[in-house]
Protein backbone atom coordinates (compact mmCIF):
# COMPACT_ATOMS: atom_id res chain seq x y z
CA UNK A 1 0.00 0.00 0.00
CA UNK A 2 1.73 3.47 -1.12
CA UNK A 3 -1.25 5.85 -0.40
CA UNK A 4 -4.41 6.41 1.21
CA UNK A 5 -7.50 8.96 1.45
CA UNK A 6 -9.74 10.21 3.77
CA UNK A 7 -12.95 11.81 4.51
CA UNK A 8 -15.46 13.25 7.04
CA UNK A 9 -19.02 12.64 6.05
CA UNK A 10 -22.86 13.13 7.38
CA UNK A 11 -23.05 15.65 10.73
CA UNK A 12 -19.89 16.74 11.56
CA UNK A 13 -18.73 16.06 15.09
CA UNK A 14 -16.08 17.92 17.22
CA UNK A 15 -13.01 15.56 17.21
CA UNK A 16 -13.28 14.93 13.55
CA UNK A 17 -10.13 17.36 13.19
CA UNK A 18 -7.99 15.23 15.67
CA UNK A 19 -8.97 11.93 13.77
CA UNK A 20 -8.24 13.49 10.10
CA UNK A 21 -4.68 14.49 12.11
CA UNK A 22 -4.00 11.16 13.73
CA UNK A 23 -4.16 8.90 10.38
CA UNK A 24 -2.74 11.73 8.59
CA UNK A 25 0.80 11.60 10.79
CA UNK A 26 0.08 8.24 11.12
CA UNK A 27 0.35 6.84 8.08
CA UNK A 28 2.83 9.51 6.95
CA UNK A 29 5.18 7.70 9.60
CA UNK A 30 5.19 4.90 7.34
CA UNK A 31 5.81 6.32 4.44
CA UNK A 32 2.66 6.05 3.27
CA UNK A 33 1.22 9.32 0.90
CA UNK A 34 -1.86 10.64 2.06
CA UNK A 35 -4.81 12.32 0.27
CA UNK A 36 -7.30 14.19 2.32
CA UNK A 37 -11.04 14.23 -0.09
CA UNK A 38 -13.14 17.36 0.61
CA UNK A 39 -16.97 17.58 1.32
CA UNK A 40 -17.26 13.91 1.97
CA UNK A 41 -18.91 11.41 -0.62
CA UNK A 42 -19.87 14.51 -2.65
CA UNK A 43 -15.71 15.51 -3.21
CA UNK A 44 -14.98 12.16 -4.04
CA UNK A 45 -17.34 11.76 -6.74
CA UNK A 46 -16.04 14.79 -8.15
CA UNK A 47 -12.15 14.10 -7.59
CA UNK A 48 -12.09 17.09 -5.31
CA UNK A 49 -9.04 15.66 -3.31
CA UNK A 50 -5.30 17.24 -2.21
CA UNK A 51 -2.46 15.52 -1.20
CA UNK A 52 -1.61 15.79 2.50
CA UNK A 53 1.11 17.00 4.39
CA UNK A 54 2.24 16.67 8.29
CA UNK A 55 2.17 21.08 8.33
CA UNK A 56 -1.69 20.45 7.02
CA UNK A 57 -2.77 19.11 10.23
CA UNK A 58 -0.80 21.86 12.42
CA UNK A 59 -2.79 23.31 15.03
CA UNK A 60 -5.95 21.30 14.48
CA UNK A 61 -6.27 19.14 17.26
CA UNK A 62 -8.34 21.47 19.38
CA UNK A 63 -10.63 22.85 16.52
CA UNK A 64 -14.34 21.67 16.36
CA UNK A 65 -15.61 20.65 12.82
CA UNK A 66 -13.62 19.37 10.00
CA UNK A 67 -10.85 21.06 8.28
CA UNK A 68 -11.79 18.67 5.39
CA UNK A 69 -15.74 19.99 5.38
CA UNK A 70 -18.63 17.46 5.36
CA UNK A 71 -21.69 16.94 3.65
CA UNK A 72 -24.64 14.81 2.55
CA UNK A 73 -24.69 12.87 -1.02
CA UNK A 74 -27.63 11.07 -2.33
CA UNK A 75 -26.08 10.33 -5.51
CA UNK A 76 -23.83 8.04 -3.57
CA UNK A 77 -26.79 5.71 -2.95
CA UNK A 78 -26.49 4.79 -6.67
CA UNK A 79 -24.15 2.02 -7.15
CA UNK A 80 -23.27 3.41 -10.80
CA UNK A 81 -22.03 6.30 -8.78
CA UNK A 82 -20.02 4.25 -6.19
CA UNK A 83 -18.17 2.73 -9.05
CA UNK A 84 -17.28 5.86 -10.34
CA UNK A 85 -16.11 7.00 -7.35
CA UNK A 86 -13.82 3.87 -6.90
CA UNK A 87 -12.22 4.31 -10.60
CA UNK A 88 -11.29 8.33 -9.63
CA UNK A 89 -9.59 7.05 -6.21
CA UNK A 90 -7.35 4.37 -8.72
CA UNK A 91 -6.87 7.12 -10.95
CA UNK A 92 -5.01 9.19 -8.31
CA UNK A 93 -3.42 6.27 -7.38
CA UNK A 94 -5.32 5.62 -3.67
CA UNK A 95 -5.18 2.33 -2.39
CA UNK A 96 -7.58 2.45 0.51
CA UNK A 97 -9.96 4.99 2.30
CA UNK A 98 -10.82 5.97 5.62
CA UNK A 99 -14.13 7.05 5.99
CA UNK A 100 -15.09 9.54 9.13
CA UNK A 101 -19.05 9.77 9.97
CA UNK A 102 -22.14 7.86 11.29
CA UNK A 103 -24.07 4.51 10.25
CA UNK A 104 -24.90 6.46 7.33
CA UNK A 105 -21.42 7.18 6.46
CA UNK A 106 -20.08 3.76 7.30
CA UNK A 107 -22.68 1.98 5.37
CA UNK A 108 -22.00 4.15 2.13
CA UNK A 109 -18.20 2.73 3.06
CA UNK A 110 -19.58 -0.84 3.30
CA UNK A 111 -20.90 -0.75 -0.05
CA UNK A 112 -18.31 0.65 -1.34
CA UNK A 113 -15.61 -2.01 -0.49
CA UNK A 114 -18.24 -4.73 -1.26
CA UNK A 115 -18.66 -3.49 -4.67
CA UNK A 116 -15.18 -2.50 -6.06
CA UNK A 117 -12.93 -3.73 -3.82
CA UNK A 118 -11.31 -0.69 -2.46
CA UNK A 119 -10.18 -1.48 1.27
CA UNK A 120 -12.27 0.71 3.31
CA UNK A 121 -11.64 1.49 7.40
CA UNK A 122 -14.86 3.21 9.17
CA UNK A 123 -14.25 5.80 12.15
CA UNK A 124 -17.45 6.56 14.29
CA UNK A 125 -17.81 9.96 13.84
CA UNK A 126 -21.14 11.53 15.38
CA UNK A 127 -22.34 13.72 18.15
CA UNK A 128 -25.47 11.19 18.66
CA UNK A 129 -23.40 7.81 19.93
CA UNK A 130 -25.75 5.98 17.89
CA UNK A 131 -23.22 2.86 16.57
CA UNK A 132 -22.81 -0.38 17.45
CA UNK A 133 -18.98 -1.56 17.65
CA UNK A 134 -17.78 1.26 20.41
CA UNK A 135 -18.56 2.81 23.31
CA UNK A 136 -18.62 6.16 22.48
CA UNK A 137 -18.89 7.82 19.11
CA UNK A 138 -16.03 10.32 18.05
CA UNK A 139 -17.38 13.62 19.58
CA UNK A 140 -20.09 12.54 22.31
CA UNK A 141 -18.60 13.82 24.66
CA UNK A 142 -18.26 16.96 23.94
CA UNK A 143 -21.88 17.32 22.92
CA UNK A 144 -22.62 16.06 26.68
CA UNK A 145 -20.59 19.05 28.37
CA UNK A 146 -21.68 21.60 25.71
CA UNK A 147 -25.06 20.66 26.55
CA UNK A 148 -24.62 20.70 30.34
CA UNK A 149 -23.06 24.10 29.94
CA UNK A 150 -26.40 25.55 28.47
CA UNK A 151 -28.42 23.77 30.80
CA UNK A 152 -26.71 24.32 34.25
CA UNK A 153 -27.13 27.72 32.85
CA UNK A 154 -31.05 27.35 32.50
CA UNK A 155 -31.64 25.67 35.97
CA UNK A 156 -30.50 28.85 37.26
CA UNK A 157 -33.80 30.50 35.87
CA UNK A 158 -35.42 27.18 36.42
CA UNK A 159 -34.97 28.36 40.25
CA UNK A 160 -34.93 31.74 40.37
CA UNK A 161 -38.41 31.60 38.54
CA UNK A 162 -39.91 28.32 40.24
CA UNK A 163 -40.54 26.86 36.86
CA UNK A 164 -40.00 23.92 34.38
CA UNK A 165 -37.81 23.65 31.81
CA UNK A 166 -38.09 21.40 28.87
CA UNK A 167 -34.69 21.19 27.02
CA UNK A 168 -34.52 19.44 23.99
CA UNK A 169 -31.10 17.38 23.01
CA UNK A 170 -30.09 16.21 20.00
CA UNK A 171 -29.67 12.15 19.01
CA UNK A 172 -31.43 11.68 16.27
CA UNK A 173 -33.94 8.10 17.27
CA UNK A 174 -31.59 7.65 19.90
CA UNK A 175 -31.33 8.52 23.82
CA UNK A 176 -27.56 8.62 24.37
CA UNK A 177 -26.88 11.91 24.93
CA UNK A 178 -30.22 12.71 27.00
CA UNK A 179 -29.37 10.06 29.25
CA UNK A 180 -26.15 10.93 30.07
CA UNK A 181 -27.11 14.99 30.06
CA UNK A 182 -30.09 13.69 32.08
CA UNK A 183 -27.85 12.40 34.89
CA UNK A 184 -25.29 14.85 34.71
CA UNK A 185 -27.46 17.87 35.09
CA UNK A 186 -29.65 16.39 37.41
CA UNK A 187 -32.49 16.21 35.67
CA UNK A 188 -36.27 15.61 36.95
CA UNK A 189 -37.15 13.51 34.04
CA UNK A 190 -35.75 11.93 30.86
CA UNK A 191 -37.83 12.03 27.82
CA UNK A 192 -35.86 9.38 25.73
CA UNK A 193 -37.21 7.28 22.29
CA UNK A 194 -36.19 3.61 24.14
CA UNK A 195 -38.96 4.35 26.90
CA UNK A 196 -42.05 4.42 28.15
CA UNK A 197 -42.15 7.87 30.20
CA UNK A 198 -44.75 9.04 33.05
CA UNK A 199 -45.31 12.92 32.60
CA UNK A 200 -48.44 11.72 34.87
CA UNK A 201 -46.14 11.16 37.22
CA UNK A 202 -44.33 13.97 37.04
CA UNK A 203 -47.41 16.62 36.99
CA UNK A 204 -48.41 14.97 40.51
CA UNK A 205 -45.57 15.20 42.39
CA UNK A 206 -44.67 19.15 40.75
CA UNK A 207 -48.23 19.78 42.22
CA UNK A 208 -47.84 18.12 45.88
CA UNK A 209 -43.98 20.14 46.22
CA UNK A 210 -46.22 23.20 45.84
CA UNK A 211 -48.59 21.93 48.13
CA UNK A 212 -46.33 21.85 50.92
CA UNK A 213 -45.36 25.23 49.96
CA UNK A 214 -42.06 23.77 48.55
CA UNK A 215 -40.96 25.52 45.73
CA UNK A 216 -40.81 23.50 42.57
CA UNK A 217 -38.69 23.79 39.52
CA UNK A 218 -37.18 21.54 37.21
CA UNK A 219 -35.51 20.34 34.03
CA UNK A 220 -37.10 17.63 31.51
CA UNK A 221 -34.25 16.28 29.17
CA UNK A 222 -36.23 15.36 25.87
CA UNK A 223 -33.92 13.71 23.38
CA UNK A 224 -35.29 15.08 19.79
CA UNK A 225 -35.88 11.66 18.82
CA UNK A 226 -38.01 10.47 15.72
CA UNK A 227 -41.28 12.00 15.95
CA UNK A 228 -40.79 16.15 15.80
CA UNK A 229 -42.53 18.33 17.70
CA UNK A 230 -43.25 16.29 20.70
CA UNK A 231 -41.30 18.78 23.39
CA UNK A 232 -43.50 21.58 22.32
CA UNK A 233 -46.53 18.60 22.89
CA UNK A 234 -45.59 18.01 26.12
CA UNK A 235 -45.45 21.64 26.80
CA UNK A 236 -48.87 21.66 26.26
CA UNK A 237 -49.34 18.85 28.57
CA UNK A 238 -47.73 20.65 30.93
CA UNK A 239 -49.87 23.74 30.42
CA UNK A 240 -53.02 21.78 31.22
CA UNK A 241 -51.72 20.27 34.45
CA UNK A 242 -51.32 24.34 35.17
CA UNK A 243 -47.41 24.61 35.26
CA UNK A 244 -45.91 27.42 32.79
CA UNK A 245 -43.34 25.55 30.96
CA UNK A 246 -40.11 26.86 29.40
CA UNK A 247 -38.76 25.14 26.21
CA UNK A 248 -35.35 25.58 24.49
CA UNK A 249 -34.15 23.64 22.04
CA UNK A 250 -30.33 23.88 22.27
CA UNK A 251 -30.11 22.35 18.64
CA UNK A 252 -26.69 22.68 16.37
CA UNK A 253 -24.81 24.32 19.22
CA UNK A 254 -24.50 20.55 20.06
CA UNK A 255 -22.25 20.00 17.05
CA UNK A 256 -19.93 22.38 17.45
CA UNK A 257 -17.15 23.86 19.31
CA UNK A 258 -13.49 22.30 21.06
CA UNK A 259 -13.41 19.06 21.30
CA UNK A 260 -12.78 17.62 25.17
CA UNK A 261 -9.80 16.06 25.73
CA UNK A 262 -11.51 12.47 26.20
CA UNK A 263 -12.90 13.39 22.37
CA UNK A 264 -9.08 14.35 21.38
CA UNK A 265 -7.77 11.12 22.41
CA UNK A 266 -10.30 8.69 21.47
CA UNK A 267 -9.94 10.57 17.81
CA UNK A 268 -6.09 10.02 18.25
CA UNK A 269 -6.23 6.17 18.92
CA UNK A 270 -8.76 5.08 16.65
CA UNK A 271 -7.15 7.24 13.90
CA UNK A 272 -3.73 6.01 14.25
CA UNK A 273 -5.28 2.51 14.84
CA UNK A 274 -7.49 2.78 11.44
CA UNK A 275 -4.11 3.46 9.06
CA UNK A 276 -2.63 0.11 11.47
CA UNK A 277 -5.55 -1.80 10.27
CA UNK A 278 -5.65 -0.63 6.59
CA UNK A 279 -2.13 -1.39 6.36
CA UNK A 280 -2.19 -5.02 7.89
CA UNK A 281 -4.39 -5.57 4.98
CA UNK A 282 -7.96 -5.45 6.67
CA UNK A 283 -10.76 -3.77 5.11
CA UNK A 284 -14.94 -3.16 5.80
CA UNK A 285 -14.22 -2.85 9.22
CA UNK A 286 -15.07 0.01 11.92
CA UNK A 287 -12.47 0.56 14.37
CA UNK A 288 -13.70 1.53 17.80
CA UNK A 289 -13.38 1.65 21.36
CA UNK A 290 -14.63 -0.87 24.04
CA UNK A 291 -13.53 -0.99 27.63
CA UNK A 292 -10.82 0.91 27.06
CA UNK A 293 -9.58 -1.44 24.06
CA UNK A 294 -9.47 -1.18 20.13
CA UNK A 295 -11.69 -3.55 18.67
CA UNK A 296 -12.11 -3.77 14.67
CA UNK A 297 -15.85 -4.69 13.65
CA UNK A 298 -17.06 -5.77 10.37
CA UNK A 299 -18.84 -2.67 8.68
CA UNK A 300 -22.24 -5.36 8.32
CA UNK A 301 -22.67 -5.85 11.72
CA UNK A 302 -22.28 -2.11 12.34
CA UNK A 303 -24.81 -1.56 10.38
CA UNK A 304 -27.05 -4.03 11.10
CA UNK A 305 -26.87 -4.24 14.69
CA UNK A 306 -28.20 -1.43 16.97
CA UNK A 307 -26.47 0.14 20.34
CA UNK A 308 -28.84 -0.41 23.08
CA UNK A 309 -29.29 2.51 25.56
CA UNK A 310 -28.18 1.31 28.90
CA UNK A 311 -31.53 1.14 31.00
CA UNK A 312 -29.42 1.87 34.18
CA UNK A 313 -28.88 5.25 33.23
CA UNK A 314 -32.64 6.44 32.68
CA UNK A 315 -33.13 4.03 35.86
CA UNK A 316 -30.82 5.90 37.83
CA UNK A 317 -32.26 9.41 37.13
CA UNK A 318 -34.88 8.29 38.31
CA UNK A 319 -33.66 7.16 41.58
CA UNK A 320 -31.81 10.42 41.98
CA UNK A 321 -34.80 12.19 41.53
CA UNK A 322 -36.06 13.26 44.85
P1 LIG B 1 -24.27 9.97 9.16
O1 LIG B 1 -23.08 9.42 8.49
O2 LIG B 1 -23.92 11.04 10.17
O3 LIG B 1 -25.18 8.88 9.72
P2 LIG B 1 -26.13 10.35 6.93
O4 LIG B 1 -27.04 9.24 7.35
O5 LIG B 1 -26.75 11.61 6.45
O6 LIG B 1 -25.12 10.80 8.09
O7 LIG B 1 -25.17 9.78 5.78
C1 LIG B 1 -24.13 10.58 5.25
C2 LIG B 1 -23.90 10.22 3.82
O8 LIG B 1 -23.49 8.85 3.73
C3 LIG B 1 -25.13 10.31 2.91
O9 LIG B 1 -25.38 11.63 2.48
C4 LIG B 1 -24.68 9.42 1.77
O10 LIG B 1 -23.75 10.08 0.95
C5 LIG B 1 -23.96 8.30 2.51
N1 LIG B 1 -24.90 7.21 2.77
C6 LIG B 1 -25.80 7.11 3.77
N2 LIG B 1 -26.53 5.98 3.67
C7 LIG B 1 -26.09 5.35 2.55
C8 LIG B 1 -26.45 4.14 1.88
N3 LIG B 1 -27.40 3.33 2.35
N4 LIG B 1 -25.77 3.83 0.75
C9 LIG B 1 -24.79 4.62 0.28
N5 LIG B 1 -24.41 5.77 0.85
C10 LIG B 1 -25.05 6.14 1.97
Amino acid sequence: MRAIALLTSGGDSPGMNPAVRSITRAALNQGIKVFGINRGYSGLIIGDITELHSSDVTNIVQRGGTILKSDRCEAFKDPVVRNQAAEILREHGIDGLIVIGGDGSLSGAHLLTQETGIPVIGLPGTIDNDVYGTDDTIGFDTAVNTALEAIDKIRDTAISHERIFLVEVMGRNSGHIASQVGIACGAEMIVVPEYEFNLESLCFSLATQRARGEGSSGIIIVAEGPRPGLTSRLATQLEEHGEKPGVCILGHIQRGGRPTGHDRVLASCLGAAAVNYMLAGFSDMMIGMVNNEIVATNLQDIIEKKKVLNPQLVELAQLLHK
